[in-house]
Parts: structure tokens; C-alpha cells; sequence
């Protein structure tokens, strides 16, 4: 019996550590892949095409839409982005534990169509630390700041669904929290029993 990937998604409003915790993550299980998604918007200086994402046009986009490519799509901040469905079947037919960055919409709509995922929502200590992240991180004007709060409110409410929540107060135990969580289920039996097999010859 073939060991099934792990497919991971994490969710967290901007400004709760999700992008350090993923970095973490990587570190602690470096044979974890990164889903890299599709999307409309333009690279940032540095982001190289096919790492962080592949960039494609809208006309690319929709022609993946109408093809039925995408397991979960959503616009985010004005922008397309989308998960590939062969990218998820790929890894977990082959039995690689993936981990996918991407916002409330998308992981809901993947949650109702796509069986077997892992749900995690990042949450910020409380609302006065998240305004605090956000003024101390970013070059942003207050107005955008506003908006990422007011949007970190409406997001705080879909954690509701998820599987499980990490608050990542204290980072070092925010990472032991997701790696527990990524330990417990590449124990499940399910993904055991490929190795008992060969161990045991049964
Ligand atoms: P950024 O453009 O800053 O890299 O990402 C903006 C937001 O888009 C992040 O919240 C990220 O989680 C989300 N995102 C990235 N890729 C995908 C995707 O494939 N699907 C969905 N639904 N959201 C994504």
C-alpha cells in the first residue's frame, strides 16, 4: 500500500507569522514541498517564476478556470490565485506532504471538494499585538493598515471551520504546536502501513 502525501493548508490573517512559521516548518521537515501556486498578480522584485508562484496572465487564469485546472481558486487583495488540482493529486499519489499558503476562500472551497486535507489557522496573540505587527513591519499608511485589520477580523471568524488552531504568541511554541501537528498525522496508521509492510515483510 502506497503512503498518501500529506496535504497541509495553513490560513492566518496578514501580520500573525504565517510566513516565518512556514520557514520554520521547512527547517524542521526539509522533505516537505511548498505548493506553488498560480496567480494574476505581478512578481515582486526578487520573486523568480515557477519559486513562490507561477505567474500567468488572466487570460491564462480564466483558460484554467473554464479547463477545471484549479483545485481552489479566490481573488485576494484585487488578485488571482489558484492551487493546480495536479499539483495536490501529484503529491499525494506519490506520497509527498505538502504544504499550501492560502487564504480563507480558497481553503473552504478546497475543504468541500477535495477530501483528506489538513486544515490550520494561525491566530496573532490578540487584536492590539496584530495592529502592532502591522505598524511595526510595514512602510504601509495607516489606511492600508485600517484595511488589513478590518479584513483580519472578518478572516478571524472563518477559524471556526478549521481543523486545528495554532496562536503564535511565543513563536518557538507556535512551531513545536504545527510540527506536533504534521507528527500526528505521518503517524496515522494509513501512512504507516507502507513502511510496516516493508519492514515486516506483512
Ligand atoms: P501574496 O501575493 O502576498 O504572496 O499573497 C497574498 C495572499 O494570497 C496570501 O494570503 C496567500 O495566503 C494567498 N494565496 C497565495 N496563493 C494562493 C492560492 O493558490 N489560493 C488562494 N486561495 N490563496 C492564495
Amino acid at each position: 500500500m502506497k503512503r498518501e502525501g500529506l496535504i497541509l493548508i495553513l490560513s492566518a490573517p496578514s501580520g500573525a507569522g504565517k510566513t516565518s512559521l512556514c520557514r520554520e516548518l521547512f527547517k524542521i521537515f526539509p522533505d516537505m514541498k511548498e505548493s506553488v501556486s498560480y496567480t494574476t498578480r505581478v512578481p515582486r522584485m526578487g520573486e523568480v517564476e515557477g519559486e513562490a508562484y507561477h505567474f500567468v496572465t488572466q487570460e491564462t487564469f480564466d483558460a484554467m478556470i473554464a479547463e477545471d485546472s484549479f483545485a481552489e481558486w479566490a481573488i485576494v487583495h484585487g488578485n488571482m490565485y489558484g492551487t493546480a488540482l495536479r499539483t495536490l493529486e501529484d503529491a499525494r499519489k506519490n506520497g509527498i506532504d505538502m504544504v499550501l499558503d492560502i487564504d480563507c476562500q480558497g481553503a473552504l472551497k478546497l475543504k468541500e471538494q477535495f477530501d483528506g486535507g489538513v486544515y490550520v489557522f494561525i491566530l496573532p496573540p490578540n487584536m492590539e499585538e496584530l495592529r502592532r505587527r502591522l505598524e511595526h513591519r510595514s512602510s504601509d499608511s495607516q489606511d492600508v493598515i485600517e484595511r488589513r485589520i478590518v479584513r483580519a477580523s472578518a478572516e478571524i471568524k472563518e477559524s471556526r471551520w478549521y481543523d486545528y488552531i495554532i496562536f503564535n504568541d511565543i513563536f518557538d511554541i507556535a512551531c513545536q504546536e504545527l510540527a506536533s501537528i504534521v507528527i500526528a498525522h505521518r503517524r496515522k496508521t494509513f501512512r504507516m502501513m507502507e513502511k510496516v509492510g516493508k519492514v515486516f515483510d506483512i
